[in-house]
């Protein structure tokens, strides 16, 4: 509701100017094999990512992935899409494993992206071995590196690089919208300002208890008081992108009906049998739920949909009487 008309800057219309010629018939690739030049001719992976690179430069920049009936893990590219990126001046991508069936067709140095892209040297495992914590490892370690989706966790993640749904970090989200301004003009104080002043409401809020039925807001959380309690083997399973056992259900149902949570955060676009029942759990007993999900409804921009949980999230904290760390007995996290 807030979409901001931003001045075009200078250097971005004159560079619209010389590179309209060549983005006039740019359909058909075969007509036209140079690589593109012109990073103002901007496209973003998903409907997120569009909404921070056009509140930077004041014009609406396109996106791949967009709506909410498309869960972005799983969606196919089509040729279509494909040859969209291959002749965007500029890829504004998410990163990791999330976008990269999309983002792959493009040369690195046109794409600005949150987190480091797939294949780019960052491995899971690496980060892993140097701390000390024990936990069960259930899932081997030699696993099949030619498989494009390589989620393999085996513990959970240490670096916020890791977390995929990284545009619930406002950190992150500055800086591809500095990134954005610094390659195609434009500005980004606008965003910076509003990223800074979800940072400082998170940063403040108090001492709380949570779970995911999908580890969504993980980089929302990641750093402040909020205090994820989803039990370790659920929440593996799910950033491995499977199917949660019956065991580690009845695990979480027993944390939702223990009475210890504050809220539980639902990723409504993208359930399964088990995230419906921790979702009917906590509704029986009353527990806050916030839904997120990948991408913001279709007529609502992604900034005011951030502000919108950050919100929601501060009424639940508001209201709260959250117990302390030693008072959660088996459920300590
Ligand atoms: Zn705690």
């Amino acid at each position: 509701m807030q979409k901001r008309i931003l001045h075009r800057s200078a250097a971005a219309l004159a560079a619209l100017t010389l590179g309209a010629g060549l983005t006039a018939c740019s359909s058909d690739s075969t007509l036209n094999d140079a690589p593109p030049t012109d990073p103002t001719n901007i496209i973003a992976t998903t409907s997120v990512w569009a909404d921070v690179a056009s509140a930077v430069t004041g014009k609406e920049v396109p996106a791949i992935i967009s709506g909410q009936s498309i869960d972005p893990h799983t969606y196919e590219a089509t040729a279509a899409d494909l040859a969209k990126i291959r002749e965007a001046g500029t890829v504004v991508a998410n990163g990791g494993h999330y976008d990269a069936d999309l983002y792959r067709v493009a040369e690195q140095d046109r794409i600005i992206h949150a987190i480091p892209l797939s294949g780019e040297d960052h491995d899971h495992e690496h980060a892993h071995d140097e701390h000390d914590h024990e936990h069960g490892h259930d899932h081997d370690h030699g696993h099949d590196h030619g498989h494009d989706h390589g989620h393999n966790f085996t513990e959970i993640p240490t670096d916020i690089n890791d977390l995929e749904h990284i545009w619930l970090a406002p950190g992150k989200v500055k800086e591809v919208a500095d990134a954005v301004a610094k390659r195609t003009g434009g500005d980004a104080s606008e965003v910076d300002r509003r990223m800074d002043a979800i940072t400082e409401k998170l940063n403040a809020m108090p001492h709380v208890h949570l779970a995911m039925t999908e580890p969504i807001a993980a980089p929302m959380i990641w750093g402040t008081e909020l205090h994820d309690l989803t039990p370790e083997k659920y929440l593996l399973t799910t950033l491995n992108e499977s199917e949660p056992s019956a065991g580690e259900v009845a695990e979480f149902l027993e944390l939702i009906d223990s009475g210890i949570l504050d809220f539980l955060v639902v990723n409504s676009q993208s359930t399964n049998n088990a995230t419906q029942r921790l979702k009917e759990a906590a509704e029986k007993k009353n527990l806050p739920i916030v839904e997120i999900n990948e991408t913001p409804p279709t007529d609502m921009d992604f900034l005011d949909y951030f502000e919108q949980i950050v919100d929601e999230v501060q009424k639940i904290v508001d209201e709260a009487d959250p117990r302390t760390d030693a008072q959660l007995g088996n459920f300590a996290g």
